[in-house]
Protein backbone atom coordinates (compact mmCIF):
# COMPACT_ATOMS: atom_id res chain seq x y z
CA UNK A 1 0.00 0.00 0.00
CA UNK A 2 1.37 2.92 -1.12
CA UNK A 3 -1.64 5.34 -0.68
CA UNK A 4 -1.06 7.46 2.33
CA UNK A 5 -4.86 9.22 3.24
CA UNK A 6 -4.14 11.05 6.35
CA UNK A 7 -8.25 11.47 7.05
CA UNK A 8 -11.70 10.19 5.64
CA UNK A 9 -12.80 13.41 4.07
CA UNK A 10 -15.45 14.62 6.31
CA UNK A 11 -18.35 16.64 5.00
CA UNK A 12 -17.61 19.47 6.83
CA UNK A 13 -17.16 22.91 5.43
CA UNK A 14 -13.08 23.44 5.29
CA UNK A 15 -12.01 26.01 7.78
CA UNK A 16 -9.19 26.96 4.90
CA UNK A 17 -11.82 27.51 2.38
CA UNK A 18 -11.02 30.57 0.50
CA UNK A 19 -14.03 31.76 0.52
CA UNK A 20 -14.90 31.74 -3.13
CA UNK A 21 -17.90 30.53 -5.26
CA UNK A 22 -18.27 27.07 -6.04
CA UNK A 23 -15.25 26.01 -8.90
CA UNK A 24 -18.39 24.64 -10.66
CA UNK A 25 -19.67 26.89 -13.65
CA UNK A 26 -22.65 28.29 -12.86
CA UNK A 27 -22.76 27.58 -9.23
CA UNK A 28 -23.14 30.72 -7.13
CA UNK A 29 -23.04 28.29 -3.88
CA UNK A 30 -20.12 29.07 -1.61
CA UNK A 31 -16.97 26.95 -2.07
CA UNK A 32 -16.30 25.44 0.94
CA UNK A 33 -15.30 22.03 0.41
CA UNK A 34 -11.83 21.05 -1.42
CA UNK A 35 -11.69 18.35 -3.66
CA UNK A 36 -8.15 17.48 -5.18
CA UNK A 37 -7.66 18.35 -8.74
CA UNK A 38 -6.09 14.98 -9.75
CA UNK A 39 -3.94 11.93 -8.18
CA UNK A 40 -0.94 13.36 -9.72
CA UNK A 41 -2.24 16.79 -8.12
CA UNK A 42 -3.30 15.99 -4.49
CA UNK A 43 -2.33 19.53 -3.26
CA UNK A 44 -4.00 21.20 -5.86
CA UNK A 45 -7.75 21.52 -4.98
CA UNK A 46 -11.21 22.75 -6.49
CA UNK A 47 -13.58 24.28 -4.00
CA UNK A 48 -16.61 23.13 -4.25
CA UNK A 49 -20.07 23.45 -3.03
CA UNK A 50 -21.61 20.27 -0.63
CA UNK A 51 -23.63 19.21 -3.56
CA UNK A 52 -20.92 19.17 -6.32
CA UNK A 53 -17.81 18.07 -3.71
CA UNK A 54 -20.49 14.83 -3.22
CA UNK A 55 -20.65 14.55 -6.97
CA UNK A 56 -17.07 15.28 -7.91
CA UNK A 57 -16.04 12.81 -5.76
CA UNK A 58 -18.45 9.98 -6.60
CA UNK A 59 -16.97 10.37 -9.97
CA UNK A 60 -13.46 11.37 -9.05
CA UNK A 61 -12.32 8.18 -11.40
CA UNK A 62 -14.80 9.39 -13.96
CA UNK A 63 -13.83 12.65 -14.01
CA UNK A 64 -10.31 12.77 -12.91
CA UNK A 65 -8.37 15.11 -14.96
CA UNK A 66 -11.08 17.08 -15.81
CA UNK A 67 -11.50 20.90 -14.96
CA UNK A 68 -15.28 21.73 -13.66
CA UNK A 69 -16.04 23.29 -17.12
CA UNK A 70 -15.87 20.08 -18.52
CA UNK A 71 -17.46 18.30 -16.12
CA UNK A 72 -20.36 20.82 -15.98
CA UNK A 73 -20.71 19.95 -19.77
CA UNK A 74 -20.59 16.40 -19.22
CA UNK A 75 -23.39 16.53 -16.91
CA UNK A 76 -25.37 17.96 -19.69
CA UNK A 77 -24.14 16.16 -22.26
CA UNK A 78 -25.95 12.97 -19.84
CA UNK A 79 -28.86 14.91 -18.76
CA UNK A 80 -28.91 15.18 -23.19
CA UNK A 81 -28.99 11.99 -23.23
CA UNK A 82 -31.78 11.62 -21.24
CA UNK A 83 -30.07 8.81 -18.69
CA UNK A 84 -28.66 8.99 -15.70
CA UNK A 85 -24.76 8.77 -16.17
CA UNK A 86 -23.12 5.22 -15.03
CA UNK A 87 -20.92 5.15 -11.77
CA UNK A 88 -17.97 4.77 -14.01
CA UNK A 89 -15.88 4.64 -11.65
CA UNK A 90 -17.60 1.47 -9.73
CA UNK A 91 -17.16 -0.68 -14.03
CA UNK A 92 -13.57 -1.36 -13.40
CA UNK A 93 -14.44 -3.26 -9.81
CA UNK A 94 -16.27 -6.04 -9.15
CA UNK A 95 -19.79 -4.06 -9.81
CA UNK A 96 -20.03 -4.86 -13.14
CA UNK A 97 -23.47 -5.97 -14.23
CA UNK A 98 -23.91 -9.29 -16.23
CA UNK A 99 -26.34 -8.33 -18.37
CA UNK A 100 -22.98 -5.65 -19.42
CA UNK A 101 -20.72 -8.04 -20.54
CA UNK A 102 -23.61 -9.34 -22.99
CA UNK A 103 -23.38 -6.51 -25.32
CA UNK A 104 -24.16 -7.47 -28.77
CA UNK A 105 -25.32 -4.44 -29.91
CA UNK A 106 -22.43 -2.82 -28.91
CA UNK A 107 -23.79 -0.58 -26.06
CA UNK A 108 -20.68 -0.54 -23.95
CA UNK A 109 -18.93 0.21 -26.82
CA UNK A 110 -21.34 3.70 -27.61
CA UNK A 111 -21.23 4.16 -24.27
CA UNK A 112 -17.30 4.23 -24.30
CA UNK A 113 -17.60 6.36 -27.34
CA UNK A 114 -19.75 8.76 -25.43
CA UNK A 115 -17.14 9.03 -22.40
CA UNK A 116 -14.37 9.17 -24.76
CA UNK A 117 -15.63 11.00 -27.98
CA UNK A 118 -12.82 10.58 -30.79
CA UNK A 119 -10.76 14.27 -30.35
CA UNK A 120 -8.08 15.38 -32.70
CA UNK A 121 -4.83 13.70 -31.12
CA UNK A 122 -2.86 15.08 -29.43
CA UNK A 123 0.38 16.97 -30.51
CA UNK A 124 3.27 14.77 -28.80
CA UNK A 125 5.15 17.50 -27.72
CA UNK A 126 2.16 18.97 -25.83
CA UNK A 127 1.37 16.10 -23.86
CA UNK A 128 3.66 17.18 -20.76
CA UNK A 129 2.36 20.83 -21.01
CA UNK A 130 -1.24 19.38 -20.82
CA UNK A 131 -0.78 17.03 -18.23
CA UNK A 132 1.49 19.91 -16.34
CA UNK A 133 -1.73 22.21 -16.18
CA UNK A 134 -4.20 19.36 -15.93
CA UNK A 135 -5.70 20.24 -19.20
CA UNK A 136 -7.31 18.25 -22.28
CA UNK A 137 -7.09 18.03 -25.85
CA UNK A 138 -8.14 20.21 -27.88
CA UNK A 139 -7.81 23.58 -25.82
CA UNK A 140 -8.45 27.04 -26.52
CA UNK A 141 -5.80 29.68 -26.23
CA UNK A 142 -7.90 31.35 -23.75
CA UNK A 143 -8.37 27.85 -21.54
CA UNK A 144 -5.26 27.58 -21.47
CA UNK A 145 -4.44 31.13 -20.83
CA UNK A 146 -6.87 30.83 -18.01
CA UNK A 147 -5.67 27.75 -16.19
CA UNK A 148 -2.20 28.85 -16.47
CA UNK A 149 -3.17 32.81 -14.45
CA UNK A 150 -4.83 29.97 -12.11
CA UNK A 151 -2.26 27.81 -11.31
CA UNK A 152 0.54 30.62 -10.99
CA UNK A 153 -1.26 32.13 -8.93
CA UNK A 154 -1.61 29.06 -6.34
CA UNK A 155 2.01 28.54 -6.63
CA UNK A 156 3.16 31.81 -6.73
CA UNK A 157 6.32 31.69 -4.10
CA UNK A 158 4.83 34.60 -2.36
CA UNK A 159 1.58 32.76 -2.12
CA UNK A 160 3.89 30.16 -0.74
CA UNK A 161 6.25 31.78 2.17
CA UNK A 162 9.19 31.82 -0.45
CA UNK A 163 9.31 28.03 -0.94
CA UNK A 164 11.54 26.99 -3.56
CA UNK A 165 9.07 23.98 -4.29
CA UNK A 166 6.77 26.67 -5.20
CA UNK A 167 9.01 28.32 -7.51
CA UNK A 168 9.86 25.44 -9.75
CA UNK A 169 6.23 23.93 -10.05
CA UNK A 170 5.63 28.17 -11.45
CA UNK A 171 8.50 27.34 -13.64
CA UNK A 172 7.23 24.25 -14.91
CA UNK A 173 3.80 25.84 -15.40
CA UNK A 174 4.72 28.56 -17.19
CA UNK A 175 6.74 26.40 -19.60
CA UNK A 176 4.13 23.97 -20.31
CA UNK A 177 2.05 27.29 -20.96
CA UNK A 178 4.16 28.45 -22.93
CA UNK A 179 4.40 25.56 -24.84
CA UNK A 180 0.70 25.76 -25.34
CA UNK A 181 0.36 29.35 -26.46
CA UNK A 182 2.78 29.23 -29.11
CA UNK A 183 0.92 26.09 -30.76
CA UNK A 184 -2.55 27.82 -30.38
CA UNK A 185 -1.17 31.31 -31.66
CA UNK A 186 -2.25 31.48 -34.96
CA UNK A 187 0.53 31.80 -37.07
CA UNK A 188 1.14 35.04 -39.19
CA UNK A 189 0.12 34.21 -42.85
CA UNK A 190 3.12 34.09 -44.77
CA UNK A 191 2.75 36.91 -47.83
CA UNK A 192 3.78 34.36 -50.73
CA UNK A 193 1.69 31.50 -50.43
ZN1 LIG B 1 -21.68 24.10 -6.50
Amino acid sequence: MTRRTSKVRAYAPDPGAPGRACDMPECDCAGEYRAPKSRTQLNDYYWFCLEHVREYNSRWDYYKGMTPGEIEANLRADMSWGRPSWPLGRLGSAMIDESMLHDPLDVLGAGGARRAPAQPSVPPELLEPLAVLSLTWPVSLDAAKSRWKELAKQHHPDANGGDRGAEERLKTITLAYAALRDKLTPEPREAAQ
